[in-house]
């Protein structure tokens, strides 16, 4: 039996190693995108703060290290570009060489999770946004670009788990730091009354914090809001959420 999966991170491994302990036999190729492979998704944002010092933590395991443990063929920077169900096959690019090339499979997992979602204003090429560790590895070099500049400063798109987690971090290296939120709280899944205890805590350690208004423009080194007014912003971050692949 011949298991392929679509993406190496949480679902894909675990669907891979899982497999794998459930059938000794079993051929399992996974095929990732990124150039990473179960990496931990939970601490980006804190090797962007400084709090996570070294990078190799973050890399849970290799394509090396899940073929011996678990005899899994793991091809990093490569994507499924299509799957011929009829034939039962997938194309397969591999984005270092361009080589193009078919597999086939008895079982197909999908495991391709979601994107980042940038919303379609002006400027929102300029956004950056956090999902695997090429992001992680750009964003903390834009931190450290900002903070050499002369607008120390980061406008959040998004109140909610990673934007928080963003914001934390960037108070951390010394950014001034101003969250905005569509909504009229911030952390959706919270009851007003808790939210706005975090929202206080936020400002506390120096973040601002706006409810009940959207960015609608990212221009260089400043941000629009639907209200009319801007914020100054060295960095813009998209973090409202994600969409699937
Ligand atoms: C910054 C951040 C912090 C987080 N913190 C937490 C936390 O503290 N607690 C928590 O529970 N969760 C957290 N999460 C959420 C958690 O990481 C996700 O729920 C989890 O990664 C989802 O795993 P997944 O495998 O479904 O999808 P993904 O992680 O999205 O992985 C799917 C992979 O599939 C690859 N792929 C897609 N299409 C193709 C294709 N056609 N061919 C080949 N490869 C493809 C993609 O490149 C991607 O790497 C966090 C996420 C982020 C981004």
């Amino acid at each position: 039996m011949r298991t392929l999966i679509v993406g190496g991170v949480a679902g894909g491994m675990s669907a891979a190693t899982r497999l794998r302990r459930m059938d000794e036999t079993a051929e399992i190729i996974v095929f990732e995108r990124s150039g990473h492979v179960s990496f931990a998704n939970c601490g980006l944002p804190y090797y962007v703060g400084g709090v996570i010092t070294h990078r190799e933590a973050l890399l849970l395991e290799t394509p090396e290290s899940i073929n011996t443990r678990f005899q899994a063929d793991v091809r990093v920077n490569t994507e499924v570009t299509a799957i011929d169900r009829a034939a039962k096959t997938v194309s397969v690019r591999d984005l270092a060489t361009g080589r193009e090339y078919t597999e086939s499979y008895d079982n197909l997992i999908l495991a391709p999770g979601a994107a980042p979602f940038v919303p379609p204003i002006p400027g929102a090429e300029r956004a950056l946004t956090l999902r695997n560790v090429a992001d992680t590895d750009a964003m903390a070099a834009k931190v450290d670009d900002v903070l050499a500049g002369s607008e120390k400063s980061a406008v959040i798109m998004g109140g909610g788990f990673i934007g928080l987690e963003l914001a934390e971090n960037f108070v951390e290296r010394g950014l001034k730091v101003t969250v905005v939120e569509l909504a009229n709280q911030i952390m959706a899944p919270l009851d007003v009354e808790m939210a706005i205890r975090v929202q206080w805590e936020l400002e506390s350690r120096g973040v601002d914090v706006i409810t009940g208004v959207s960015v609608t423009e990212i221009g260089e080194g400043t941000v629009t809001l639907s209200d009319g007014g801007t914020l100054p912003a060295g960095m813009v971050i998209a973090a409202i959420g994600v969409r699937p692949e």
